[in-house]
């Protein structure tokens, strides 16, 4: 509500097709549709309000990264706005998970001081017969960068509302540690 006072932008990056407006689709029905915050306010900028540990907070989801129009944040930028970051691939596709890895670095590379909060975020887990990478690999990748990590389906919404309820968490940690 207008009331919450902690606000942060969460940027979706990962390649084409695995799943990222799945996800953010499912974020802004995520609360009961009509009387939800959720607002579009910019064509893929997404807004909702939820409470997490009994504390609420606002999350402006980006889903810009593959939307290359004029008026739209590029990449560059998608690199330098966010307080947080949910690096998606999809569990289906291993050359998306390697394209998940340079992602890491890249922001790494864009945001050097800064301690930001990632999760990797393996989707596509209903497609168990399509699997390619191991729930094991996307953990032990996820060490190595220093984030956390989560598996999540779009199609059947599991685990979902736990991926942003995880971001907020993560955003927490860092600003209560300051
Ligand atoms: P984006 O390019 O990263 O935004 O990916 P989209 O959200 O457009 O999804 C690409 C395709 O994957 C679409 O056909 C979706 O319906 C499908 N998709 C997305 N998430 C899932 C999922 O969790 N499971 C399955 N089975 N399909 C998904
Ligand atoms: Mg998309």
């Amino acid at each position: 509500t207008d009331s919450c006072a902690s606000l942060f932008r969460v940027v979706l990056i990962g390649e084409d097709g695995v799943g990222k407006s799945a996800l953010a689709g499912i974020f802004t029905g995520a609360q009961d549709s009509m009387d939800s915050d959720c607002d579009l306010s910019g064509e893929d900028t997404y807004e909702q309000t939820l409470t997490v540990d009994g504390e609420c907070a606002t999350i402006i989801l980006l889903d810009t990264w593959d939307t290359q129009d004029r008026g739209s944040w590029s990449q560059e930028q998608c690199m330098q706005v966010g307080d947080a970051y949910l690096i998606v691939y999809s569990i289906t596709d291993r050359s998306s998970f390697e394209r998940a890895s340079e992602l890491r670095i890249q922001l790494r590379r864009a945001r050097q001081m800064e301690d930001i909060p990632i999760i990797l975020v393996g989707n596509k887990s209903d497609l168990v017969r399509c699997r390619e990478v191991s729930v094991a690999e996307g953990r032990a990748c996820a060490v190595v960068f220093d984030c956390k990590f989560i598996e999540t389906s779009a199609a059947v919404q599991h685990n979902v509302r736990e991926m942003f309820e995880g971001i907020v968490r993560q955003v927490r940690l860092r600003r209560d540690s300051k």
